[in-house]
């Protein structure tokens, strides 16, 4: 497991995903993130320049390594608190010139902040059933979160794992078609209640006058 203490995630609220929310989630990262990359998941690319289209609240800082102030075990972590993601400047420029363990770091970290969009905009159109667990240092929810964040780290640098062995029309129906499906049903049952809270405050408004 990365080592990564997300400092300052006293308490901090983390997404739980399905076994196919991850797929989903590393699909639609992978396609979106690769956009203008010939489909390649460059961490850096997508924390510089793809985030920020999706999230203006975030920011990134590259800390020269003498002035590193945190473990040195750890070498990035993200602070939801902030929405920042801080990378030591050895494993940033490593990252730059391809270091495969320097890359890997980066794009959990990015993986990091893209659960977090998913949670805040998830939250936001609330129509779409979902959990969330408090991570606080070393317990067991911040372990499985950390779990889950590597794992769809792995598929969203090698996505032929979960691609494999799928014909075109299983994988439009499982990561396009089923997410679609969901999001409308989630969007109708949202509608419906609001219609039926207004249609039982118009009663009562009748009741009460007559
Ligand atoms: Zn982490």
């Amino acid at each position: 497991m990365e080592v990564c203490q997300c400092d300052g995630q006293q308490n901090a609220e983390a997404i739980v995903l399905t076994e196919d929310g991850m797929h989903i989630t590393a699909f639609w990262s992978r396609l979106l993130c690769g956009c203008g990359r010939n489909g390649s998941f460059e961490p850096i690319f997508v924390m510089e320049n793809i985030i920020p289209l999706f999230d203006s609240t975030f920011n990134y800082r590259i800390i020269d390594k003498d002035d590193w102030q945190w473990s040195v075990y750890e070498r990035a972590f993200y602070n939801p608190t902030a929405n920042e993601i801080i990378i030591r400047s050895d494993v940033y420029e490593g990252a730059l010139n391809g270091n495969a363990i320097d890359v890997i770091t980066i794009a959990h970290e990015v993986v990091h902040c893209i659960q977090s969009i998913i949670m805040r905009f998830l939250n936001a159109i609330n129509c779409v059933e979902f959990k969330t667990e408090l991570c606080k240092a070393n317990s067991d929810e911040m372990a499985h979160h950390e779990l889950q964040t590597d794992r769809i780290t792995a598929l969203v640098l090698f996505p032929e794992k979960f691609l494999q062995g799928k014909s075109e029309d299983e994988i439009v129906q499982k990561y396009f078609i089923n997410p679609l499906i969901q999001f409308m049903c989630g969007l109708i049952k949202v509608s419906c209640k609001g219609l039926l809270e207004a249609l039982d405050d118009m009663n009562c408004i009748k009741g009460k006058t007559a």
